[in-house]
């Protein structure tokens, strides 16, 4: 079996109603599975699933890759919670005491997160700059991303790692795959040597940063935004 594992705003949500409408019936028609790679958290994917807002997928890697459910949104796998716990520690409630003089000052609190990841939303790129540097100074991973994003995540763990993971456990090999992305916190997945694609409206950032690491064979750069990319890609594969 095949699957998509997709970013799902300004990837699987970008483009039109009617690109995503195209996309989602070629996915369903040929039997390709679905993996949601997404920055969100539990409360702000699983609704949308429940209301057909959203197809329902083999699994959802949330939370920048820190959170990893199955399609109706319970714990995919107490292994995978495990060991990113390990790595996160007390992870929140350091981060939020060590970067505290930074809210107020173009740094603020997401309102909601998961538990393994500590979010913060940014004005000033040179605060969140500082502030990433404290954070890794702690030793936690920063990642900047969607110019408003900063997000504190266990050293090693990103959306690269989960799909890694994921992929590992269900034994699926390269030519089973596609990944697609859009912003920074895509980086990670979308530089694995993995057939991939950027989709046209990713941010420049990306864009830059996947050119000049050229680290990826597979990498495709689509001609379109959000979904009607992905299709693109699809049929490059030769998957539609
Ligand atoms: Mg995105």
């Amino acid at each position: 079996m095949k699957f998509l594992f997709t970013d799902l705003d300004g990837t699987f949500l970008g483009g039109t109603r009617q690109d995503q409408l195209r996309l989602l019936q070629a996915i369903e028609s040929s039997g390709i599975g679905l993996v949601y790679v997404s920055g969100r958290g539990h409360q702000r994917i699983f609704p949308a699933i429940d209301s057909n807002e959203l197809a329902r997928p083999n699994a959802v890697i949330g939370d920048v890759g820190t959170s990893l459910w199955n399609g109706r949104g319970e714990a995919f796998s107490q292994d995978y919670e495990s060991l990113v716990s390990a790595r996160w520690g007390d992870g929140q409630h350091l981060l939020r005491e060590q970067l505290k003089e930074f809210l107020n000052q173009g740094l603020s609190e997401q309102p909601i997160f998961g538990p393994r990841r500590y979010s913060l939303y940014y004005d000033s790129p040179a605060m969140a700059k500082h502030a990433a540097q404290r954070i890794e100074a702690l030793g936690f991973d920063s990642l900047i991303s969607d110019n408003q994003y900063l997000d504190a995540l266990p050293r090693g763990v990103n959306k690269g790692f989960a799909v890694s993971w994921l992929m590992a456990h269900w034994g699926l090999t390269a030519s089973q795959v596609l990944l697609a992305g859009d912003t920074l916190n895509d980086l990670a997945m979308l530089s694995l040597p993995l057939p991939a694609v950027v989709v046209a409206n990713a941010e420049t950032a990306l864009k830059e940063a996947l050119l000049s690491r050229n680290d990826n064979p597979g990498l495709m750069f689509a001609s379109q935004d959000g979904a009607a990319g992905i299709h693109e890609s699809l049929k490059q594969l030769g998957w539609l």
